[in-house]
């Protein structure tokens, strides 16, 4: 009674919950800057696009695929990033707290440690963090569909975001610019641009797309006989649209 010795280590451990994601499914791990509209403020990132902060964010992401080769794809916008690993990846033997937080810390660290490479004007004034979960998708259909949602939410934000900061720049106050945009539809933000003399469709595809993250393989076949140093090399970023079926049907290893 009361003897440490007696403790049963199954006891102890009886305590943890089972947190392993199902078998044979894509496990899509997304993460999320904390507060980064504040962060954003304090770094002065431009608005509403800073494009080397989104540089900053697919480094990062590149080195995660070059540090878990179990990682498929990517895809980022703004301050999140989603990452796809492969339908039977063993990694953390699929537990999802030993694959979240280790990526989740392996991207920070990647954050900082990258930092004054790529913001040159900004001093970093305090160490921003990251939150993540993962997800599990049990169809390469309902993957893509997860997928596509954030390529639109990326475009719902993006003209959004035109608009909102075009008003500001043009003198509107932060508040005024926001009742003006509440309930417009997309014909109406496309028709405010229009009237500004801005070009929606003329917007980098970086902005209007966000970025996709993979390795380019000629085919599965290439892939296996290749060694990890010429599978790092093969990493690109590309601005495409993953709705459409041509993406997939032009990178078929990916999901394949
Ligand atoms: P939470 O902690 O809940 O995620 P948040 O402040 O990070 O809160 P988000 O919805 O994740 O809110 O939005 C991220 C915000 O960060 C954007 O609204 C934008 O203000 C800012 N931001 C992120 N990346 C950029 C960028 N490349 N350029 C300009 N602003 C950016
Ligand atoms: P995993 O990635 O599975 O956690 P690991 O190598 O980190 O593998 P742990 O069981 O977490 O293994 O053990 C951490 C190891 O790190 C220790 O065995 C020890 O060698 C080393 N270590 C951690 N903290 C210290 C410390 N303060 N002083 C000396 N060694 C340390
Ligand atoms: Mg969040
Ligand atoms: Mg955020
Ligand atoms: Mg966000
Ligand atoms: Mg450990
Ligand atoms: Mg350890």
């Amino acid at each position: 009674e009361g003897d440490i010795q007696n403790i049963r280590p199954e006891y102890i451990e009886s305590f943890q919950f089972q947190d392993k994601m199902m078998l044979s499914t894509w496990i899509v791990v997304r993460i999320d800057g904390c507060h980064f509209h504040r962060f954003s403020d304090a770094h002065e990132f431009k608005k509403p696009n800073d494009e080397q902060a989104l540089n900053l964010m697919n480094s990062c992401a590149v080195a995660l695929l070059e540090e878990f080769e179990d990682i498929v794809f990517a895809y980022g916008v703004s301050d999140e990033f989603s990452f796809v690993l492969k339908k039977d990846s063993k990694l953390y033997e699929r537990h999802a707290s030993g694959i979240v937080s280790t990526m989740v810390s392996f991207f920070s660290s990647m954050y900082i440690s990258k930092w004054t490479g790529f913001i040159l004007q900004q001093e970093l004034k305090y160490p921003p963090s990251f939150d993540g979960r993962a997800v599990c998708y049990p169809s390469s259909e309902i993957l893509r569909d997860y997928l596509s949602w954030r390529q639109v939410d990326c475009h719902i934000n993006n003209q959004y975001n035109t608009c909102f900061w075009t008003l500001v720049k043009s003198g509107k106050e932060r508040r005024e610019a926001q009742s003006c945009l509440k309930g417009t539809q997309t014909q109406e933000k496309n028709d405010l641009l229009v009237e500004k003399g801005i070009d929606y469709t003329a917007e980098p595809d970086i902005f209007r797309l966000g970025s996709c993250i993979f390795r380019d393989m000629e085919n599965k076949a290439l892939l296996e006989v290749n060694c990890a140093e010429d599978s790092r090399k093969r990493i690109v970023i590309e601005h495409c649209n993953i709705i459409d079926n041509n993406f997939w049907e032009a990178h078929p290893w990916i999901l394949g």
